[in-house]
């Protein structure tokens, strides 16, 4: 195992990273367990965001990654186009009970970006097979984050994501966020007040007519742009207006699968089903690649049901690979075995506390908190947009804790695993680094 330090930097093309400040001061991970990486230098970073939110059952879980071993050794590889393999049927059929049977279906991609493409394509493949190709129409919101495909980018709601990639898809409109800081600052939860911008979307109706919209997509909780947590009744009210003019409403659940909000996902928390849900990350623990976008029966019946041939053009070569099966099969064991949701309802109240002690501190203006996440977030610096919460990502990594920054806003989104100790340690760490900021 390489632990040292790479003899050059150069060629590595960074993601969403500041290549150049990046690489006159890196940080460097070389193995991670449990609760914690071990950096290149031999220190402890306690990690404070699961990885890229993509770690619920902790580091090194042993049985996913046995049975990850196991699978490579037995079926390397295995086409899924006019064939397959039995782990990608077992996964399909654990997903469903793991989801209570809300959906029929699942289709099978490598990560969330893919996981939104397709599931867009697939509402539009729906109305037309139906006969109603005219609904054409994909709505997003501001600030939301549905990853870098030309589609998620299209619905997304990130201005210097999108800013250099031309005009994007035609046919998107963007409801408004649901953040408020003046009437919702320091709330736990759902916020009390907000529930009326649901209705903008009965505004692009009157505007377009239903006739031409395909689905609504949004994150029931916006992770990437600092934890936005919908207000109170608004995911219900948005259900009811497609409802009522057959849009399809898609959650955007990369993020808030998987336990984040101590359920399995979030339209467990809010009591609302979506028709179709994209996935990600935790699928797999975030061992091997993998998402999915899972889909109520009438959709896929609509295929089904439209003239035969191949019914759906659609797929990737890496969709359903076996050993992202075997992991994803690992993790929802592990999900049971360890009852780890169980083991998250029960520390969130420790959690929630511990993220709202932070209030007074130099520079917070609000805290947000739902299920295992927090949203932190700093007055900027005048004319330094997210330059502080930068520093406090670079003090903090030194002092050795993982936290994620977006503009000013920390977020944080720990390993579900985590106990008393390891919040004691994150917060008191924490308050540290929020106390000599500049
Ligand atoms: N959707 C949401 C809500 C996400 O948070 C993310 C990634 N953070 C994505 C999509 C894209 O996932 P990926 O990076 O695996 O393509």
């Amino acid at each position: 195992m390489n632990e040292s330090r790479p003899q050059s930097m150069s060629a590595f093309w960074m993601p969403f990273t500041n290549n150049r400040d990046f690489k006159a001061n890196p940080r460097l991970l070389v193995s991670a367990e449990g609760m914690y990486y071990k950096d290149v230098d031999g220190n402890q970073v306690l990690d404070g965001t699961a990885g890229l939110w993509c770690v619920p059952c902790g580091h090194g879980q042993p049985k996913i990654v046995g049975a990850v071993r196991e699978m490579i050794g037995q079926l390397d590889f295995a086409p899924t186009f006019q064939m397959g393999h039995p782990a990608a049927f077992d996964l399909a059929e654990r997903l469903m009970d793991y989801t209570g049977h809300k959906f029929g279906h699942v289709f099978y991609t490598n990560s969330g970006s893919e996981a939104v493409d397709t599931a867009l394509k697939i509402a539009l493949a729906y109305h037309k097979a139906r006969g109603e190709g005219s609904r054409t129409r994909l709505i997003g919101r501001e600030r939301g984050y549905h990853g870098v495909g030309f589609g998620g980018l299209s619905v997304g709601g990130i201005g210097p994501n999108r800013k250099s990639f031309g005009p994007l898809l035609p046919g998107v409109d963007h409801l408004p966020h649901t953040h408020d800081l003046l009437k919702n600052a320091f709330s736990r939860g759902e916020p009390d007040f907000g529930v009326e911008l649901a209705d903008e979307l009965e505004r692009l109706v009157t505007l377009h007519d239903a006739s031409t919209i395909a689905a609504v997509i949004i994150e029931p909780v916006s992770g990437s742009t600092g934890v936005l947590v919908p207000p109170k009744g608004y995911l219900k009210r948005l259900r009811e207006i497609c409802d009522k003019h057959g849009i399809l409403l898609i959650f955007d659940e990369v993020i808030t699968g998987f336990g984040r909000l101590t359920t399995p996902f979030a339209t467990d928390y809010f009591d609302v089903e979506p028709d179709m849900m994209t996935t990600a990350k935790g699928l797999t623990n975030g061992v091997i690649p993998m998402g999915a976008v899972f889909s109520r029966r009438f959709i896929h019946d609509a295929f089904m049901e439209a003239p035969a041939g191949i019914e759906l053009f659609h797929g990737y070569t890496y969709s359903g690979h076996p050993v992202a099966c075997a992991a994803a099969l690992a993790t929802l064991e592990v999900f049971k075995e360890q009852q780890i949701l169980d083991h998250a309802k029960a520390i969130q109240p420790y959690w929630e506390d511990a993220v709202h002690s932070l209030k007074g501190l130099p520079h917070v203006i609000d805290l947000r908190t739902i299920g295992l996440v927090a949203g932190i977030e700093l007055e900027p610096i005048a004319g330094k947009p997210g330059a502080r919460a930068y520093q406090a990502f670079k003090k903090a990594f030194a002092e050795g804790i993982l936290i994620r920054t977006t503009g000013d806003i920390i977020a944080l989104s720990p390993p579900l695993v985590l106990e008393k100790q390891h919040i004691d340690e994150l917060f008191g760490k924490l308050t540290g680094v929020l106390n000599n900021l500049d």
